[in-house]
């Protein structure tokens, strides 16, 4: 089978296009023919070997849907023929957190798509049957791909932890991105009203036709006082936090009191200074959210299908060109994301 290989790290051009042995799939393992993978900037970092956990050589692609080709012999609930999203690893099952329902907190994962095990840059790849969710009905295949790691936090921020309702508005920073363009997505389907903020005046009108109620071209993240005023004065009841420090001092002031901020993301890893007694009076939720959970995947697919979200998608191009799209994906003019169809 073809496939993009990361036989050494560095720039883009090290993901070699070439032939390798079609895998088998152990009894546990299912074979699926990859209909699409999406490219994450996760990839990107991977490729370049700033995160030690992948080995060489590796395929990479942890965004994938595809089409279920055999299913090891103790594998049930899949059949050939069946389409398939990939959730990106397979918490263990047995540890205290997944016991209680947290298995985002699991440090005992398997499986690791594109990371550990081989993932979506190919025609074909084994993976465990935990880490594969059947797509609803008539739901294309190019969309599902994106549901655990675009759509997934997001979801889990606004819903979960936001538990936003028709009517309650939501601040989202870091607009532009994938994940941001889903949170406004998401926020629009629930019948809320969402305010992206941006550093980028070009990014006004693309955010505006993903849904965006209102966009804040912020570049100092100063942007509490704008969203105080465009609230009445009282501020939001989330604020999906995709940037973290940069813009966290606006996102808190732009929090109504009982408001929830959600933090997907953090740029820098610097510390930030909070006055805990602002904290207090206005009881602000402040929470920390990973990933959803296998199991929220399929209710994600399903919310995406039936309110008939389509990720915004930059650009598709075939798997052979894995090194231009990483290129694609690093450029910051690019909205939304990219695409690799074998
Ligand atoms: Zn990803
Ligand atoms: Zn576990």
């Amino acid at each position: 089978m073809k496939a993009v290989v990361l036989s050494a790290f560095g720039e883009p051009e090290v993901l070699q296009y070439k032939d390798v042995a079609r895998p088998e799939p152990g009894p546990d393992e299912v074979l699926v023919r990859i209909r699409c993978c999406g490219v994450c900037h996760l990839d990107l970092i991977l490729r370049s070997g700033k995160r030690s956990r992948v080995t060489l050589p590796r395929i990479l692609g942890h965004e994938l849907a595809a089409e279920v080709v055999e299913a090891g012999s103790e594998v049930s609930g899949f059949a050939p023929g069946d389409l398939v999203a990939s959730f990106n690893f397979q918490a263990c099952g047995r540890c205290e957190d997944c016991r209680r329902g947290r298995p985002s907190l699991c440090r005992q994962t398997d499986g690791d798509i594109g990371q550990t095990r081989d993932g979506g840059y190919a025609e074909y790849a084994v993976l465990r049957a935990g880490n594969l969710v059947k797509l609803p009905p008539g739901m294309p295949l190019e969309h599902a791909c994106f549901g655990a790691c675009v759509y997934g936090p997001p979801y889990k921020a606004i819903r979960q932890v936001g538990r936003i309702t028709a009517g309650q508005t939501v601040v989202i920073t870091g607009a532009s991105g994938g994940l941001g363009l889903a949170a406004i997505q998401i926020a629009n389907r629930l019948g809320a009203r969402s305010i992206a903020i941006t550093s980028s005046p070009a990014k006004v009108a693309p955010l505006k036709a993903a849904g965006a109620d209102e966009v804040i071209v912020s570049s100092d993240g100063a942007f509490g006082e704008e969203v105080r005023m465009l609230t009445g004065g009282r501020g939001v009841d989330l604020v999906v936090e995709l940037l973290g420090s940069p813009t966290f001092h606006g996102s808190l002031r732009s929090l109504a009191p009982g408001g929830r901020c959600a933090v997907i993301g953090e740029l820098h890893g610097t510390p930030i200074e909070i006055n805990l007694g602002l904290l207090i009076i206005k009881e602000w939720e402040l929470h920390g959210v990973q990933s959803a959970s296998r199991d929220e995947l399929e209710e994600i697919l399903r919310f995406m299908h039936e309110t008939g979200i389509e990720p915004v998608v930059w650009k598709t191009l075939p798997l052979s060109q894995a090194a231009e799209a990483h290129r694609e994906l690093a450029n910051r003019e690019a909205i939304g994301r990219v695409l690799l169809v074998p």
